[in-house]
Parts: structure tokens; sequence; C-alpha cells
């Protein structure tokens, strides 16, 4: 799968949710109410995708404006806690 590393933490700009055909990428705008997203204040906030469902299309990964995602076997030696993160967020 592709995993969102820590370049999304603040941002969380949704660009890649809009281009992930199997929707596996959360939580999505209609989802930040109930899961704690406030758009005013995203500090400490990320997106993640889930590893389960992500059909390593790569769609993702220039459609992100901070280079945030990465394939799992090419994520950065010092982010590599984030594939960890992004499963853990879907109680994988
Ligand atoms: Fe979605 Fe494709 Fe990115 Fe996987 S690689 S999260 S399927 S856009």
């Amino acid at each position: 799968p592709f995993i969102i590393t820590k370049a999304c933490e603040g941002v969380c700009d949704t660009a890649c949710v809009d281009v992930c055909p199997v929707d596996c990428i959360h939580p999505t705008k209609e989802e930040w109410p109930s899961k704690g997203y406030d758009p005013a204040n995203l500090a400490g906030k990320q997106l993640y995708i889930n590893p389960e469902e992500c059909i390593d299309c790569g769609a993702c990964e220039p459609a992100c404006p901070v280079q945030a995602i990465f394939p799992e076997d090419e994520v950065p030696s010092d982010m590599v806690s984030y594939i960890e993160k992004n499963k853990a967020y879907y109680g994988l």
C-alpha cells in the first residue's frame, strides 16, 4: 500500500481523497466533524490510507501538495513508523 507520512500533519489537504479510486483515504472532509478534525486547527492531524483497501494505483502520490505519500517500500527511513500509524488508524 501507499503510506501517508509526517508532511501531512497539520495540512490534511484531501486532494488525495479526491483522486483515490477506492475511497480508502480517511477521514474525508465529510467525516471531519465526527472524527474531531477542526478545519481551523489541524495541528497534529493527518490523513490515513487503509492498507487493506489500497490497490497501489499511485494516484494519490502526485496529488499530494506536500509530498507526504510514498509506496510502503519507499518510505524514508525516518518515517517508517508511519506505516504502523496508518494501519493503526483503521484498527489493523
Ligand atoms: Fe488510493 Fe491509489 Fe493512493 Fe492506494 S495508491 S491510497 S488506492 S489513490
